[in-house]
């Protein structure tokens, strides 16, 4: 499989490059993204994967999209799915007839970022060290990619990391998780203002020469692990073809049937995942967006608009999602059409802080997605609901979802939930959605409540973050960035 770019070629970079090089380097002509050139038709590769459990399928997968990688890496970083609980990657839950949840979140750090960070980060590392080449990791975090990038990089040989984080804009246990990470090639920072702003100051560094002429004096090049990273999106369409599949080995559905895949989406990696599983055949019906009250993926789908000026950005109880501008909703540009109309669009989202689909790239668009929203009132309530009658936990992000299954599917389909993160990142939410008050609890205080009251299971890791050592105290602002991390790096 080879690589072009989102916004056409700047006569400067190869026309094409090797998935290698795509996330080594994945910054492309005129600040786009790498995607594949074409993508393999895979009907026939589902069925025959049908009893594929779920290492085998993505290494059957990752066979199947002809990656410069050599086979060992890629079984040693699937290998590391052994690590999430009980040694199954994300199990598929029932909650009723036509509901299924498939939790993303059993990995070390407890949201869906390990889905992917997990084997990417091996994968990554094994490279540099074949180039011998050294490599500084810049991640720009809403809460669970920084956790994510440090556990799977630390201590890993030839990368050093740089997260950053917008102080105040996590939950502790996502706070703690970072500050918290010792590694001698990590280095965490809090900035001051929100997660866009703190994506702003990563992706203009990313596409800084002269921040890569600083780095290449100590002999170090610059790559990033946000899902602007095709390395992420490869791991990350992995996980709704198995989800199909296990619905018809669970006789929940015959092969061929369709299925809705509802995404709690922010920079849309997630969702991007099941557009190219369904673009290469998997029988599903539409993919279903949420957001919370920060609501522009919902405005384009519908409306074709996608127009920053009418936004601000909105602190929700779901701060995961808390994002306007969406970086993978461009591939999707991209892939509808083409190189030329997403250059244009994406040059009117920076001159004007807008852009606007015609009737028919809306009408296209729509034949994939529908999209819908909920504030944290709806959240809380339906965290609640669904533990008092289904006696099913779930967190912020995910409850999201369960208002597209309500209001979005005309079918009588079933639909598979992306839950991207446990209850327990988010617990003061819980509590008060679970308790019914408004009160600011700590996390500590209410994973304990929770914990008695509802007789719920939290992780040692979890548990254990409150007796760690704060290692990463540093808070700056969006200015100073570059400079701390030059002297990380020497
Ligand atoms: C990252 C994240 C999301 C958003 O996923 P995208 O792929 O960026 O759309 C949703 N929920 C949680 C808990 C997350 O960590």
């Amino acid at each position: 499989m080879q690589f072009i770019e989102t916004r056409g070629n700047d006569n400067i970079r190869e026309k094409e490059v090797t998935f290698s090089k795509a996330i080594l380097n994945p910054m492309a002509s005129f600040g786009g993204l790498y995607v594949p050139k074409e993508l393999p038709d895979l009907i026939e590769f589902y069925k025959e994967n049908l009893d594929s459990e779920y290492k085998e399928l993505a290494f059957n997968l990752l066979k199947e999209f002809d990656i410069d990688i050599e086979y060992n890496v890629l079984k040693e970083a699937i290998d590391l799915y052994d690590n999430f609980d009980n040694g199954v990657a994300c199990p598929i839950v029932k909650v009723k007839d036509d509901l299924f949840i498939n939790e993303l979140y059993h990995g070390p750090t407890r949201a869906f970022k390990d889905m992917a960070l997990q084997p990417f980060g091996y994968v990554l590392s094994s490279l540099a060290q074949k180039l011998n080449e050294n490599y500084l990791i810049l991640a720009a975090t809403s809460g669970d990619t920084g956790p994510a990038t440090l556990e799977t990089f630390k201590n890993r040989a030839n990368i050093k990391v740089a997260c950053l984080y917008p102080d105040g804009g996590t939950s502790d246990v996502q706070r703690l998780q970072m500050v918290s990470e010792d590694g001698k090639n990590l280095k965490v920072v809090g900035i001051v203002g929100n997660f866009d702003d703190t994506q702003n100051a990563l992706k203009s560094l990313l596409s800084s020469d002269e921040f890569k002429d600083e780095l290449k004096k100590d002999n170090v090049k610059l790559s990033a692990s946000n899902s602007v990273n095709f390395g992420r999106i490869i791991f990350q369409i992995i996980y709704h073809i198995h989800a199909y599949l296990e619905l018809v080995r669970k006789s929940e559905i015959k092969y061929g049937d369709e299925i809705y895949i509802i995404v709690p989406s922010g920079n849309f990696g997630n969702a991007l995942g099941a557009y190219y599983a369904k673009k290469m055949g998997l029988p599903v019906k539409k993919i279903l967006i949420t957001s919370n009250e920060n609501n522009i993926l919902t405005d384009l789908i519908t409306k074709g608009e996608y127009d920053l000026n009418s936004k601000t950005l909105i602190k929700t109880s779901s701060p995961a999602m808390d994002i306007l501008k969406s970086s993978n909703v461009e591939r999707i540009l991209f892939d509808k059409f083409g190189s030329e109309r997403t250059k244009e669009l994406m040059n009117d989202l920076n001159s004007n802080n807008s852009y606007k689909l015609s009737d028919n790239e809306l009408n296209s668009l729509r034949e994939d997605f529908d999209a819908t929203f909920s504030d944290d009132e709806y959240g809380k309530n339906t965290i609640k609901y669904y533990l008092d009658k289904y006696d099913y936990m779930m967190d912020p992000h995910t409850a999201t979802c369960i208002k597209a299954y309500e209001k979005l599917k005309e079918d009588n389909l079933k639909c598979v939930v992306c839950s991207t993160a446990e209850w327990t990142k988010f617990s003061p939410v819980v509590m008060n959605a679970l308790k019914g008050d408004n009160e600011k609890h700590r996390d500590v205080e209410a994973l304990e409540y929770i914990q008695k009251e509802f007789s719920v299971k939290i992780p040692n890791m979890v548990k254990g973050l409150f007796h760690k050592k704060i290692i990463h105290k540093t808070i700056i602002e969006k200015e100073k960035i570059k400079d701390e991390i030059i002297s990380f790096i020497k």
